[in-house]
């Protein structure tokens, strides 16, 4: 017999995604480049389903059913181009490749058009959820060709996280529009994680609450607007106990934030489509901040902070802060929302921006219960912003004074906020009636001859400053 489905590629997210489809009915083809993976896999779960374990990739090609469906989970970037190439010359017409690995959406775009050009599908397919998820459901973001969704969507579907019995699967668009995705859904998450970082010091540095204390009022905030993965285990790592010191856990780490480039991704990208993405820049930033302990020690001796640092009131600065911690989520979800939109448009995607609202409900790092508002908010006409779908309207409205104290107050106190400051920032620059964008064309036209429109007639105009200042039609 023949195998339904393959994955090449078996260190932890290709055994725990091939475990999956098995444990799901499907017959699934094994392969990995170093074949003590391919083995240990099945000696350890062989009796979890129908596994067809491989050692060549000949054989792997040979023992699935057509048309092939491959899914390789290697090291992103080179090997899936390296493992594509030793593909190609032995799959058929209509055979569908898909990468579930954290590709570029870009290397996606040209591996489509490459694959096309053979007569196969590729999908490039974002996964989220980490190891569990690959394992017990993860959130699927599939990109590639409407066809190979035919064949394909039905698996993954039942592969996927399920909540309140719809899968968190659905084809996001053409070539490169599931990773895409799956970049803005991991931009979203360093947001999100700075955002609450940034609450936790305020109520630790400025309010002087304990770790302890501290994991107690995540848990109690996760019963609420902001319930998510995200609040729940912040809860646990706060309330965590270090086992050789006895001091909070929270403390004995290095305080320096690692990535591994799916922020800055999302970043670089905003900047060529021109959306700010504000609190996911300042979240990137905020990492690469932390990570430069030299210039930090430098400053900790050279810089001063404020003197006197007005006292706040307990209970009412706990409240105010979840009040600007749910605002700026707010906002780091509408810009994230925005440059999927920019994205759809330049490449033709079509994207369906509620859907994937749904999809992001289970199995990955950044569901939350507020998705379900995102969903309905793009159900009907799409808003100009999320900001101004009314059920995020009224949320940021109820909110907007508590974020305000909240920002003054970390200004007072010296506690960096750069996420809740850049999101208020945000949200004033799109409700102020008059940019002083007019003084930046105003400016660009006296040192570039940039020129500028008027806001009383039509037309672009240019004003001759070193002449006599007569106004000319550009
Ligand atoms: P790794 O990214 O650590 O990659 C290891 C796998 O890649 C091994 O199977 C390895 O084979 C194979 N490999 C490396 N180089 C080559 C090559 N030149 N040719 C063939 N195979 C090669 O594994 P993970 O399971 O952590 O991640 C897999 C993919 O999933 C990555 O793209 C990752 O970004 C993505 N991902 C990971 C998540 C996570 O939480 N870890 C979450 C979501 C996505 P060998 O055993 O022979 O060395």
């Amino acid at each position: 017999t023949q195998a339904q489905i393959g994955v090449t590629g078996l260190a932890v997210m290709g055994r725990n995604l091939a475990r999956n489809l098995a444990r799901n009915g499907f017959s699934v083809a094994l392969h990995n480049r170093t074949p003590a993976r391919t083995r240990s896999l099945v000696e350890e779960h062989g009796d979890e389903g129908v596994f067809v374990p491989t050692e060549s990739v000949a054989d792997f090609v040979a023992a699935l059913e057509r048309p092939r469906r491959i899914v390789i989970m290697v090291k992103a970037g080179g090997p899936t181009d390296a493992v594509i190439e030793e593909l190609i010359p032995l799959l058929d017409e209509g055979d569908i490749v898909i990468d579930c690995g954290n590709a570029h959406f870009a290397d996606t775009r040209r591996r489509e058009a490459q694959l096309r050009e053979h007569g196969l599908h590729f999908v490039g397919a974002g996964v989220s959820g980490g190891e569990e998820g690959a394992l017990l459901g993860p959130s699927i973001m599939p990109g590639g060709s409407k066809e190979s969704y035919q064949t394909l969507g039905p698996m993954f579907e039942k592969i996927a996280a399920q909540v309140d019995g719809v899968p968190c699967c659905v084809h996001v668009g053409p070539d490169g529009a599931g990773h895409f995705v799956k970049m803005v859904h991991n931009g979203i998450e360093y947001a999100d994680m700075q955002l609450i970082a940034e609450a936790y010091h305020l109520l630790r540095d400025g309010l002087g609450v304990s770790p302890k204390e501290l994991a107690e009022i995540f848990a109690e905030w996760n019963s609420g607007d902001l319930e998510s993965f995200l609040i729940e285990i912040t809860a646990e790592v706060l309330g965590h106990v270090d086992a050789a010191t006895g001091n909070a856990f929270v403390d004995v780490i290095v305080d320096q934030a690692e990535q591994k480039g799916t922020g800055r991704w999302t970043v670089q990208t905003a900047l060529d489509l021109g959306v700010p993405v504000t609190g996911i820049a300042e979240a990137t930033f905020a990492r690469a901040l932390s990570a430069h302990p030299e210039q930090r020690v430098a400053a900790q001796k050279a810089l001063p902070g404020p003197g006197s640092v007005p006292r706040a009131d307990r209970d009412t600065f706990v409240d105010d802060v979840r009040k600007a911690l749910y605002a700026s989520k707010v906002v780091a979800y509408a810009q994230g929302y925005d440059q999927m939109a920019a994205a759809s448009e330049e490449y033709g995607w079509d994207i369906d921006l509620g859907a994937m609202a749904t999809i992001w409900r289970g199995g990955c790092i950044i569901r939350a219960r507020f998705l379900d508002r995102i969903k309905e908010a793009y159900e009907h006409e799409r808003p100009e912003s999320l900001l101004v779908a009314p059920y995020f309207r009224d949320a940021v409205a109820e909110g907007q004074e508590a974020w305000r104290r909240v920002v003054v107050h970390a200004a007072q106190a010296g506690i960096p906020t750069p996420a809740f400051s850049s999101s208020l920032a945000y949200y004033d620059g799109l409700r102020t009636d008059r940019l002083p964008a007019s003084l930046i064309q105003g400016l660009r036209d006296f040192f570039g001859a940039h020129t500028y429109k008027r806001v009383d007639k039509e037309g672009t105009f240019h004003t001759l400053w070193s002449d006599d200042r007569r106004e000319v039609e550009a």
